[in-house]
């Protein structure tokens, strides 16, 4: 059985388009197969485009969460629920061609990996594709986790990959850090990452942030390292400087101002405040994942059988 997730919110326009094209590229090479689309608490008419879909096409499931949970929640939502014992995972907007799905299923099958995933080889949208660049580059610099840049969620895992991250119940969540960080044997597929078919991006600016932080945050130690960093270089200076003040007084040629005072009162301040804003991050972050909250919550079920 072939599994393959897709997480959709507000994109009324596009099921029709999308279940239909998803269902001939997966017919292209298998008729046992399962389409699990997770509505993230879309407020538009997507779950009742998706229920008619589901009665042309009886292979697609429905997993109606209870309000949005972000798409990262609801792909895990659709690998927990996947049967297959190959399970792709792929975005809802046509941004990742369905019919490369194919090529990415015979590479897994054929040259022994158990994971495969797109690799972006430029995209036509011009939306943040300098800083999604950026962002990768750095992001598999400070994380230590290879072959991250330019690969997102688009992927297809055999089952013992899906199994390895189920085990991770970690509450805040990136997927493509966490594919990398369980290991096996990753294989690439190339493509040309598409516009957008219809509508607006879901994933707003302040998500994408949010995201890139998620990341940052519980794959590398970037952001105490540059406390330590900015810390040690505050501190040298403060010695000279503390020095240099010791020994004009001293000598007595120097009437001290009220500017310098003033300014590494500042100086000295700011820093504190980064470094209290980055301990506060991973306070947070431990206080979170202790709470220990559901990732997703699930309203409905529509499976084969389900009226
Ligand atoms: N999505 C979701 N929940 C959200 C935001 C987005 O399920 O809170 C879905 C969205 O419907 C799409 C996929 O996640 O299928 C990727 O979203 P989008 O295209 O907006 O992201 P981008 O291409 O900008 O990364
Ligand atoms: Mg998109």
């Amino acid at each position: 059985m072939f599994s393959l997730v897709i997480p959709v919110y507000n994109e009324e326009c596009l099921i029709q388009e999308l279940v239909s094209r998803s269902v001939k590229a997966l017919e292209s090479f298998t008729k046992n197969y399962e389409i699990l689309f997770i509505n993230d608490g879309s407020t538009d008419d997507t779950l009742e485009k998706l229920l008619e879909a589901r009665k042309q096409f009886p292979r697609v499931k429905i997993i109606d969460l209870s309000r949005n949970f972000g798409h990262q929640a609801a792909f895990t939502a659709g690998i927990e629920a996947a049967l297959g014992n190959y399970v792709a995972m792929m975005d809802g907007d046509l941004q990742d061609p369905p019919e490369l799905l194919a090529e990415m299923y015979q590479k897994i099958r054929e040259e022994g990996f158990d994971i495969v995933s797109g690799k972006r080889k430029g995209r036509k949208g011009k939306r943040l594709r300098f800083a999604t660049n950026l962002f990768h580059a750095f992001f598999k610099k400070v994380s230590g986790l290879e072959d991250m840049e330019n690969s997102g969620n688009f992927s297809i895992l055999n089952r013992a990959a899906v199994n390895a991250m189920l085990q991770m119940k970690e509450t805040i969540r990136y997927l493509p850090g966490m594919r990398s960080f369980i290991g096996f044997k990753q294989g690439y597929v190339e493509y040309v990452r598409e516009d957008r078919l219809e509508g607006e991006p879901k994933m707003t600016l302040s998500k994408l942030i949010v995201l890139g932080a998620d990341a940052i945050f519980s794959f590398s130690k970037f952001p105490i390292k540059v406390c330590l960093f900015l810390g040690t270089i505050g501190t040298i200076v403060f010695f000279v400087a503390g020095i240099y003040a010791l020994v004009a007084k001293f000598f007595g040629f120097a009437i001290f101002g009220w500017s310098s005072t003033v300014l590494s009162i500042y100086f000295l301040g700011s820093i504190q405040l980064i470094f209290l804003g980055v301990v506060g991050e991973y306070v947070y972050r431990i206080y979170k994942e202790s709470q220990n909250r559901p990732i997703y919550l699930v309203k409905k079920f529509y499976d084969a059988e389900t009226e």
